[in-house]
């Protein structure tokens, strides 16, 4: 793998095969190759772009754009509101936005171009050969999703997309192997980076990637069967709502998944419905995505790897620390640690939040696990989720995978709410598939879980607020309990 620039290794797969396939629309490698040369006319090296709209060919031509010129691509979240997209474009400094009409009431004033006039835009290229930036330079500036705490600009170098499958590669291992003939569905939104990762593996192994603007499940099953898509990538919460289509999905031979818990009985279920490969992936979009994989070959039903993460990547780390970050011995619980040689450049402007969060090459990732003799992480869930319950540790995720067992149960989220006799006690947020009562649930899970650990209410509910990526949106569901008091403890 010679080419460790997105522009490069592009450029290296032009040809007349489909690379984008979204909507009505498709461009192909040779066509998207020779649109980055013209977005990059436009841009200079270390310029801050921002881009807020649906998923679109558009956006990839920006990315691969940014990467030939040395800009940097700041993908905002579409469904943010107009504060929140101000803080970020201030924030990172962007010169001009790239924005969907459907998207103006979040626009800040600022120079724009409504992606309507794309193209017009692009051909008013002025004169002049793009210069390729290099592997070390920064291509893209993720926003984390602020789930715990203002939003932060991760600066995210070239060379870090490159990592996984080089690692991968050198080493003779094919969990994430490509074939030829592959189609690709990238439905995870790329302004996170497991959908930016994700399309940025598929197009620069020479791949059709079919792109949803945005993920629903109904589409993604009919896109999957229509195009005949072998390999996605999903959070799972869309595995659930895609197999709860009740669809045939026997054309897929491998799905890869992270982002947030899964439970084992959902995993159960994908293998015996779909029958097909499994890759868990963990990481943060700090480490510029993944640097734990549990492979396909661990995932047997029952056996104990299957609640694993995974192993790092040859060549990548992981460590269980203390908060002094004292590295404890295997199978003590404490903070994950991982040295990724993806890891981000920095936090964009921040140097505090950076040296806080980088260490000696490693990444604090503030998720609470512990690893085994063999070097598998156990993820528990993050810290700043715990619940403590008259002292006792109880991790949200452990609850919410029993939970999931129950045959009623479609959907469930668990918070710490304030409790005079314990400080905190369980509550459990649950959405059920048919009638189930809490004496039900609490029945169920008796003998599963330390007493400790069950909830003392369960409130039924329509639905689970979670962010894009699939991840519970706890501080919503706190809110109610907490009220001011939530900075405190988040
Ligand atoms: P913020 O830091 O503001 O919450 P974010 O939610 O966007 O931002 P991401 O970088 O997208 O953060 O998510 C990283 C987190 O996702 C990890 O720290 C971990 O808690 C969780 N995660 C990622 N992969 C897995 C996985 N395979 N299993 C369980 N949790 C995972």
């Amino acid at each position: 793998m010679a080419e460790r620039t997105l522009g490069g290794a592009l450029r290296a797969q032009a040809s007349e095969r489909t690379a984008l396939l979204c909507g009505d629309t498709s461009l192909s490698y040779v066509e998207l190759d020779r649109e980055a040369d013209r977005v990059a006319r436009h841009l200079d090296s270390g310029e801050r772009i921002a881009f807020l709209g649906k998923e679109s060919p558009h956006y990839y031509e920006l990315l691969f754009g940014c990467s030939r010129s040395g800009a940097v691509l700041v993908p905002i979240n579409w469904r943010l509101t107009a504060a929140e997209v101000e803080h970020i474009v201030h924030d990172s400094g962007a010169t001009v936005i790239f924005a969907d009409r459907s998207c103006a009431k979040a626009v800040p004033e600022m120079p724009i171009v409504w992606l309507e006039d794309f193209e017009h835009w692009k051909a008013s290229a002025p004169d002049g050969k793009p210069v390729e930036s290099g592997p070390d330079d920064a291509v893209a500036q993720l926003y984390t999703s602020g789930t715990t705490g203002l939003p932060k600009g991760v600066v995210l170098g070239q060379r870090g997309f490159f990592e996984v499958r080089a690692a991968l590669e050198d080493n003779g291992l094919d969990w994430l192997d490509w074939r030829a003939d592959d189609v690709s569905l990238v439905g995870v939104p790329g302004f996170h980076i497991g959908g930016l990762w994700w399309a940025v593996q598929g197009l620069t192994a020479g791949i059709t990637n079919v792109i949803m603007p945005a993920f629903a499940p109904a589409e993604a099953v009919r896109l999957v069967r229509e195009h005949g898509v072998t390999i996605t990538c999903v959070v799972p919460a869309m595995l659930r709502l895609m197999l709860d289509e009740g669809q045939s999905l026997q054309g897929l031979r491998k799905i890869v998944y992270g982002g947030s818990p899964i439970s084992e009985t959902l995993l159960a279920r994908c293998l015996a419905e779909v029958g097909c490969e499994l890759a868990q992936i963990y990481g943060l979009t700090e480490t510029g995505n993944t640097a734990v994989c549990l492979p396909p070959s661990e995932h047997v039903p029952g056996g104990a790897r299957m609640r694993a993460a995974g192993r790092p990547y040859p060549g990548f780390a992981a460590e269980i620390r203390d908060a002094q970050g004292k590295p404890l011995p295997a199978g003590e619980v404490g903070e994950v640690w991982l040295r990724s040689p993806a890891n981000m450049l920095e936090y964009w402007r921040n140097p505090t939040a950076s040296e806080e969060s980088l260490v000696d090459g490693w990444l604090r990732t503030g998720d609470a696990g512990c690893v085994d003799e063999e070097g598998y992480v156990f993820l528990r869930d993050r810290i700043k989720d715990m619940i403590i319950v008259a002292g006792e540790n109880v991790y949200p995720a452990e609850i919410e995978g029993v939970l999931a067992g129950h045959p009623a149960v479609a959907d469930s989220a668990v918070i710490g709410v304030p409790d005079e006799r314990w400080g905190e006690s369980v509550h459990a947020f649950v959405v059920t598939r048919e009638k189930a009562t809490a004496r039900e649930l609490m029945t169920f899970l008796q003998g599963k879980l330390a007493s400790f650990k069950l909830p003392l209410r369960y409130e039924f509910v329509e639905a689970i607020p979670r962010n894009p990526s699939g991840k519970v949106l706890r501080r919503v569901l706190r809110e109610q309990f907490w009220g001011d008091r939530d900075r405190e403890i988040n």
